[in-house]
Formats: C-alpha cells, structure tokens, sequence
C-alpha cells in the first residue's frame, strides 16, 4: 500500500513539474533513413547484451540481498551489537559482498566495451577505478547503516521521517561536493581553454540568459572512445562538463548544439529541480521503505528489537531497491520530457538544425548507441529521448515548429550515447562520479542507462 501511493505520488509530482508547453511535434524518423544496416546491427549487437548484463547484475543484487534476508550473516564478534560499529562493519560488509558479487559480470561487460573499441583504459587502470569506487560506497554503505540503525533505535515506528530528511539531505550534500572532492578522484577536470570553444560557450550563455562561471573539459578519453556532456553541481560547484573525446572528433557547429543544450539545463535550473523532486517524493518512499523491511525483516526473528539489529540491514537494502526501481521508471519519463526540452531550446538558441541531425548520427555511431531502441527501453528505462526521437525533433524545428515555453521542470546529467552503458557504468569515472552526485537525484541511478 505504502509503495502504491509511493508510486501515485511521484507520478503525480512528476505530471505536475513534467515541462509545460508543447514540445515539438516530432514526426516519425525511421533509423533506416539515417544509419545504414551495418550501423543498426552493429549497435546493437554492442548495446543489447550490454543491457542484458546491466539487468543481470540488478537481479543478481536482488538474489544476493534475499538470500541474507533469510540467512543474516551475524555482526562481527567483539563489537556490542547494538553499537554503531557494529552497524558500520554490517552496513560496510553488505556493500562489499554485492560488489564483488557484481565483478564477474562487470568485468565481461567491460571485456565486450573493450572488444567494441569503446573501452581504452587497461585492465590494471580500471582495476584502480574498481578499487576506489568500491572503497567509496563501503564508506558511505558503513556510515548509512550506523546512522539508519541507530534512528530506528531512537524512533521505531517513525525512524522513516528524519530518515528521508537525512537521505535528501546527503544527496544535496552530494551534488554540492561531488564535482570538487569525488569526481577528482576519477578524472582531471581543466577549465576550457581560451580560444573559440569558450568564446562560443560565453557567446550562446549571454544569449541564454544564464551565467556559466564555470566549464570545464574531462579527460574522458583515458578511459573510453565515446563522447558526452553533463551538467552537476549546486550554487558555487554548478558548472557545465565536456568530454575531451566531444571537442577532439566533432565540429565546432556540433560542440555548439552540445553546449547549448546544457546550458539549457542550466536555464531551466533543472539539477536543482531534479533534486526538489526527490525531496517531495522522498517522505512516502521512506515510509513504503520502512513497511517492506518490516515486512521482510519481522521484528523477533533477529532479537525482540528486531528492527534495530544489524541482521535488518539485508532487508532494508533489498527494500530500498524495491521501492527505487518502480520509482526511477517515473523520473525517467520526466527526465525524457526535459530532455526533449533541451534540444528544443538548443535549437532555438542555435538556430542550426542540420548540424543538430549530424550530430545526432555521429555520436550514436561514435558511442555505439541503438539510435532506435525497443520500445520498452526506450518508454522504461531511457534517461533521453532515443536517437530517431531526437533527429525527429531536429526535422520539426525543420519544418518550423516552435518550442513554446512555460514553467519550470527538472532533468538528468550525462547526455548523449550510451556512456558507461550496461555493468560498465561504474568503471566509467565521469559516470560513476557524477551518478554519485547529481544523477543519484535525477534519476536514483539504480538501472544501466541506455542511451
Ligand atoms: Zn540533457
């Protein structure tokens, strides 16, 4: 019940902040007309079992987690259980236990990236990625649980209401810090040089109406081959980031259609409002949360204050999952409509749809993207409008259909192509970082994002 009016609540609050006004009525475009054969196939023949193996390691984390909620492991010996250290060492444990389990198939997904041309990082470099993003998150898994066990300690029935304060808070928290402490752990982030590239960037924010204090350039090229842009950060972290591979292979004309759609997330303050959504919809997930751990996890089975032992932490990882998924499935929808936004507003400010539909051609090809995914990808688990749905929008700009505008909504981070797509995600720095940050409040991030 809790997890049904979870679901009616966010779909509510995202049909409300959905972006008003028409977005353009793009007409159909088949792949067939853009991309050869050849190209089709071999996307997807990259992109499918990548996907394959990205919801193969989701349903192994469900096994993995179910199979501890039924047989909790015990904390460690010599810590009192019910200290917060115990709670830590659990929380820690729990976390490092889906990694590993995850690596098998991690590394075959990266195998594939690798054998597609996509991947350039070594193993060993990538190895160091694993280890340090692991590190991270059994940091971050240790300190959550300590906190979680000891609120529902304090407060049994209602532990969920500062829980779900706490939980957007620690997401604002990190998509203010991220850019500056987590995301240089992965990448080398250099301001964009002077010369044309930030003449046009500042030229295209003046017309824009929003100031871009920062923009900088990532060596995403030491780990893949694939293009991107993002933006992340909140108040003085804010800034607008483009893949090296983006200014390296594509035309300035191109590099301006990417610039300005991110700088459309910047007009439409669409991080910050991401981040407002999952604080609306954050309470009533918590509650659903704390019912299903309830439910998994019944209070007497793991001692008579059940709930606030270590062995509930299975139980409430594996709740978490249950709730964010259905959920994430409606924050992609409205991340689909912002998006479409974006290049709506990017070709406005542009005023160049042709470079807009080569753009579009060439980092699918470059990033190994379906440009036409199956219609349950790209209707469930697409952050972005699919390749077609985007030359489409370019041919109704064409055809002089206006992008009327009102009222704000919300958007996602990583833009174009299927960067870090399928298990990959977390061994693409840029990625991993930033889906620690801001993708963790535009879109739960708990799915591979195809592109
Ligand atoms: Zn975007």
């Amino acid at each position: 019940m809790a997890l049904a009016g979870a679901l009616a609540v966010a779909e509510a609050i995202a049909l409300a902040t959905r972006p008003r006004g028409r977005l353009l009525a793009a007409p159909p475009v088949r792949a067939e007309d853009h991309f050869s054969a050849e190209e089709i196939a071999r996307a997807r023949r990259f992109v499918r079992p990548q996907l394959a193996i990205g919801l193969a390691g989701m349903a192994l984390e469900g096994v993995v987690l179910a199979s501890l909620v039924r047989r909790p492991p015990a904390p460690p010996a010599g810590l009192a259980r019910r200290s917060l250290a115990a709670g830590a060492a659990t929380g820690a444990a729990l976390s490092l236990t889906l990694t590993v389990a995850g690596l098998p198939l991690a590394a075959l997904a990266r195998r594939r990236s690798l054998d597609a041309g996509l991947a350039t990082q070594s193993w060993g470099g990538w190895a160091g990625d694993v280890a340090k993003s692991t590190a991270l998150g059994t940091a971050f898994a240790g300190a959550g649980s300590a906190l979680a066990l000891e609120l529902m300690r304090r407060l049994p029935r209602g532990w969920w209401i500062p829980g779900s304060g706490l939980a957007v808070a620690g997401g604002a928290v990190l998509l203010l810090a991220g850019p500056v402490l987590l995301d240089p752990l992965f990448n080398r982030f250099t301001p964009l040089p002077a010369g044309p590239a930030r003449d046009d960037v500042l030229e295209l924010a003046r017309r824009a109406g929003v100031r871009v204090r920062q923009v900088y350039v990532v060596d995403a090229s030491r780990r893949t081959t694939a293009a991107n842009a993002y933006v992340t950060g909140l108040g003085p972290t804010k800034r607008v980031v483009l893949f090296d591979t983006l200014l390296n292979s594509f035309s300035p004309e191109e590099t301006r259609l990417v610039v300005a759609h991110e700088l459309a997330h910047v007009h439409y303050r669409d991080v910050p409002q991401a981040l407002l959504h999952m604080a609306v919809t954050a309470p009533l997930c918590a509650l659903a949360v704390a019912r299903l751990t309830r439910r998994l996890t019944p209070a007497g089975e793991a001692g008579q204050a059940g709930e606030a032992e270590p062995e509930v932490l299975p139980g409430l990882a594996l709740a978490v999952g249950l709730v964010a998924t259905p959920v994430s499935l409606i924050y992609n929808a409205r991340s689909r409509a912002v998006e479409a936004r974006a290049d709506a507003f990017a070709l406005e400010l542009t005023n160049d749809p042709a470079p807009f539909i080569s753009f579009e051609r060439r980092i699918a090809l470059q990033n190994l993207a379906d440009p036409d995914p199956p219609a349950w990808v790209a209707r469930l688990l697409a952050t972005h409008p699919t390749t077609v749905e985007r030359i489409g929008i370019a041919r109704a700009y064409e055809a002089g259909e206006r992008w009327s505008d009102a009222g704000p909504a919300m958007g996602s981070v990583a833009d174009f192509g299927a960067v870090g797509s399928g298990g990959e995600r977390g061994s693409d720095g840029a990625a991993a970082a930033s889906a620690a940050g801001a993708a963790s409040a535009a879109d739960g991030a708990t799915h591979p994002p195809p592109g």
